[in-house]
């Protein structure tokens, strides 16, 4: 659909070096769910951190935004660039919390694709906004730069390489592949993939042999097809079975899946690793808080059930 274009941003080129790292501070969809019964793997959602060697990505600003606010507020770095999925509310309601926002000498660079003729930059102005919030778009204190996107560019920051690929999603939604140091992380939501119909090729292209690469598994096949409760046909995500067929066809390394359901409990996705996810360590249902070295995904065999908390 989009004209594929090279953005290269006016990035000072920043030393290389290790680590790769993605942590995952929300992996619920739609609308945070805390509770005891959500507890295990999280109630805030989508926010993922990805550092390659000093430069700090973070995908998403959902409710799990916060937390990683308060640990940039008190220790830096003080460059962060976001990379929006797409603009649904469950991806941007933790900014009105973000604190570096209101931090002067913090550098803010937000990155989305239009998604139904709206940027972040207008999204943000509706968030920080009267009679809701009472802090407006006026108070905010650190530099900010807004860039528009299409699915298909390829972004350069730095000796970090981002492509993208458009996802089924109501209003479409951006899939992010982050290349350093030799290896690959992808994250893919929010994204549906109709059952029994042919591989979704631009994903699976992007995915291609990821080191990790984290995509929507917001159902069950049942679920999904309505055998339990209403049909989510054209709800814009994806099931278990549908994310591990695209992750399998392109030879991902280690799968992540995510974008919780927020009726989900903690027993039922333990349910769902027991019988879905047996005999598959290469896969794993993230747990908020996990994170993973990207580079060093080889060592130790069994590097996604152990997840390093940081
Ligand atoms: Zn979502
Ligand atoms: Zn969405």
């Amino acid at each position: 659909m989009s004209k594929k274009n090279t953005i290269l941003p006016s990035t000072a080129s920043q030393p290389s070096g290790l680590p790769f790292t993605v942590k995952y501070w929300g992996t619920r969809g739609s609308i945070p769910s805390p509770g005891p019964d959500t507890v295990g793997y999280g109630g805030n959602t989508t926010c993922v951190e990805v550092r390659c060697g000093d430069q700090l990505f973070v995908i998403d600003g959902g409710t799990g935004v916060r937390l990683l606010g308060e640990l940039l507020n008190a220790n830096g770095p003080t460059k962060v660039t976001f990379l929006m999925s797409h603009l649904h509310m469950d991806h941007v309601m933790g900014f009105p919390f973000f604190a570096p926002f209101l931090r002067p000498g913090f550098q803010i660079e937000l990155w989305s694709a239009l998604h139904h003729g709206h940027s972040i930059k207008d999204t943000l102005g509706q968030l920080f906004a009267q009679p809701t919030f009472p802090v407006t778009m006026a108070m905010l204190q650190a530099d900010l730069g807004f860039h528009v996107l299409q699915a298909g560019d390829t972004l350069k920051f730095g000796d970090v390489v981002v492509k993208t690929t458009i996802l089924r999603h109501p209003g479409d939604a951006i899939a992010y592949r982050l290349e350093y140091a030799g290896r690959a992380f992808c994250h893919c939501t929010d994204w549906e993939h109709p059952a029994h119909t042919e591989l979704d090729k631009g994903l699976v292209d992007l995915l291609r042999d990821t080191d990790v690469a984290s995509i929507d598994a917001t159902y069950t096949d049942d679920e999904y097809e309505g055998r339990v409760g209403p049909s989510r046909r054209g709800w814009g995500h994806g099931t278990f079975a549908a994310a591990l067929r695209h992750t399998d066809a392109a030879r991902v390394k280690r799968t992540i899946l995510t974008h919780h359901d927020p009726r989900r409990t903690d027993a039922e996705l333990d349910g769902i690793a027991r019988t879905l996810l047996a005999g598959r360590p290469d896969v794993r249902i993230v747990k908020e808080g996990d994170s993973f070295d990207v580079a060093r995904i080889d060592e130790g065999s069994n590097a996604l059930t152990a997840p390093k908390r940081v």
